[in-house]
């Protein structure tokens, strides 16, 4: 059992100094009560950490990020949104695919490998979850993850990632 809110919580007061020396400044929405998700801390320390830096490093300064965790219903969500060069809209389609990176980014020269997505999608799905990203270039690019919130009747269960479906149980 992981709480998804101290986790992206101390997470992101570690991503604060590197970001604010970029000009970013990022901004912290999460509830103060526990948001329990089965899944594994140093996967989801990945999944927070590669779309916040994605959100700072996308910025190109002077601009906020903001991030949040809410519960809706039985899952719980990760909401990072940036106001930095967004994606071209023709490429969008592309985000999918090992090494892509957008042809904005590549202009500017902002360095990368192209993975990280991929990866957070990945661990994701592993965990039957979701990743919604939505991005205008020029404007910015929202990243929204949506877990299953552990149910109190579950929580006795350590595995994530390979445990049985929720809806099977009981
Ligand atoms: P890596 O994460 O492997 O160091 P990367 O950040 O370039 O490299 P991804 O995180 O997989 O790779 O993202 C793939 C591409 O999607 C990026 O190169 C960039 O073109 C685009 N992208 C991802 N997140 C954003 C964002 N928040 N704003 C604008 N473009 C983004
Ligand atoms: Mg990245």
């Amino acid at each position: 059992e992981l709480d998804l809110a101290s986790l992206t919580r101390d997470l992101v007061t570690d991503l604060r100094v590197a970001s604010s020396q970029q000009g970013v400044e990022i901004r912290l929405g999460v509830p103060a009560a526990p948001v329990p998700v089965m899944a594994d801390a140093g996967q989801i320390a990945r999944v927070v950490t590669n779309l916040v830096s994605n959100a700072v490093k996308f910025s190109q300064g002077a601009s906020e990020v903001a991030v949040s965790v809410v519960r809706d219903g039985d899952d719980a969500v990760l909401t990072v949104e940036d106001h930095g060069i967004g994606i071209p809209s023709e490429e969008l389609d592309q985000l999918g695919s090992r090494f892509y990176r957008a042809s904005n980014a590549v202009h500017l020269g902002i360095t990368g490998t192209g993975l990280g997505l991929r990866i957070v999608q990945a661990i994701v799905e592993n965990h039957h979850g979701s990743v919604d990203l939505r991005s205008v270039q020029g404007v910015g690019t929202t990243v929204w993850v949506r877990l299953p919130v552990l149910q109190p009747d579950e929580s006795h269960r350590a595995d994530a990632a390979d445990s049985t479906d929720p809806a099977e149980v009981g």
